[in-house]
């Protein structure tokens, strides 16, 4: 008998779980969404503000960068002031060049973070290098706390890269520099891991990343990091740059590596627009998790993409309207409605394929297109519920959504 060539199951690598302050990566966990604050850290207001709207909008990890005395000094006030607004969500410290000298002279941050991250690239130089890892390592020891590896394309390590391109020299049949370059940040990420469990760090407080800026490179780097280690594995596209290129240059990198099974937390590097909303960030890697069907945070709308059978903006307005409705009103129903995130709701723009797409939802309108009768048919659990007709269509949609949700989802649902 052949095999169904639908079926083929989406194994998660098998990595080791890591504890941070409470939230589990790895290990076959779900994968975790974090995010990093572009606040000031010594600017307390401005960081607790930040965390919160990052936690607040889905991130379940945020880095903040603790660069100085003045920075590391805060991170206890910002950790107890979002207790304070019941937000316990685990900070995780981004250090370089004097993470070592800060956790040492801090020992309040030390405690407060729930991670250290280091930066093999630039945690010392030459003589210091192994020295001031190990002090940072110890550290970790002494609190209890994981650490993540965080190798990075930009500020990868230069020693050990021009040893491995000499060694390449030396070859009979040397690879591209490329290669070299992806092989080192490989040997960076995993030589630090050992050194990080020779100084005494056990192998579940070890995470480990290795962030490229290009697609293919990540790829390459991910899936020979994954063939290498078992450490729970740290996913991200860095400098992925603004807007929708950003956005489609982490989405295509995760995507591929998730598929394979390997990624066990990820971030989303955008560049916010100038005044932008630094959500953005969680909003897309939540939207990546759940489109690829790993998991679900926000009811999912679909909607069409309009044609020449739509002359009004109707549609793309509720559709707006709809998916913002959800996404504000989750903190809440999250509590109020268990299981609400899988609802799937339609809004079509005309007869072609609304009825069909609508019926597949639990919840969808199909809004007249040009010429069409002035009638809108909504399908509820895959059958014609009723038809919205005249000026107040939209309202009377959401209100609709509102009702299927308190009936579906609500403690009498
Ligand atoms: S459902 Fe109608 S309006 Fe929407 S894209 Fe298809 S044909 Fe165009």
């Amino acid at each position: 008998m052949s095999s169904n060539p639908f079926s083929a199951p989406l194994d998660r690598r098998a990595s080791v779980a890591v504890d941070v302050g409470g939230v589990i990566v790895g290990g076959g966990a779900p994968v975790v969404v974090q995010s990093m604050t572009n606040t000031d850290t010594a600017d307390i207001d401005a960081t607790v503000a930040q965390v919160a709207a990052l936690h607040k909008a889905g991130s379940e990890i945020v880095r903040i960068t603790v660069d100085r005395d003045e920075s590391a000094a805060a991170v206890p006030h910002i950790r107890d002031r979002l207790a304070r607004l019941g937000l316990n969500v685990p900070l995780v410290g981004d250090f370089h060049y004097i993470g070592h000298t800060l956790l040492k002279q801090h020992p309040a941050c030390a405690e407060a973070l729930a991670k250290y991250r280091i930066n093999p690239g630039n945690v010392g130089f030459r003589d210091k290098k192994d020295k001031q890892f190990i002090e940072i390592v110890e550290q970790a020891i002494r609190w209890s706390k994981p650490v993540r590896i965080g190798v990075n394309w930009g500020s990868l390590d230069q020693a050990l890269l021009t040893r491995l391109m000499d060694d390449n020299q030396k070859a009979g049949s040397p690879l591209s520099a490329q290669d070299v370059t992806r092989e080192a940040i490989i040997q960076s990420a995993l030589l630090s891991a050992d050194l990080a469990e020779e100084t005494g760090l056990e192998r579940n407080r070890i995470i480990l990343s290795a962030k490229v800026s290009q697609v293919q490179d990540l790829v390459s780097v991910y899936m020979e990091l994954a063939r290498r280690s078992d450490h729970a594995l740290h996913l991200g596209l860095t400098e992925a740059g603004m807007g929708s290129k950003g956005i489609v240059a982490s989405s295509a990198a995760l995507a591929i590596v998730l598929q394979a099974g390997i990624g066990d937390t990820i971030r989303i590097s955008l560049t916010p627009e100038p005044g932008g909303d630094r959500t953005r960030e969680v909003i897309v890697a939540q939207e990546l998790l759940q489109v690829m069907g790993f998991r679900q945070f926000v009811p999912v709308v679909a909607a069409c993409p309009g044609c020449g059978r739509t002359t009004s903006t109707v549609f793309q307005q509720l559709a707006r309207n709809i998916e913002d409705d959800l996404r504000a009103n989750m903190p809440v129903w999250k509590e109020k409605y268990p299981g609400v995130e899988a609802l799937k709701v339609a809004v079509m723009g005309c007869i072609v394929n609304g009825p069909g797409e609508s019926k597949h939802a639990d919840i969808g309108i199909s809004l007249p297109g040009t010429g069409e009768t002035p009638a809108a048919p909504v399908f509820i659990d895959g059958r014609k519920s009723t038809t919205l007709r005249g000026p107040r269509i939209a309202e009377e949609f959401q209100g609709l959504v509102a009702d299927y949700i308190e009936r579906r989802f609500g403690q009498g649902g």
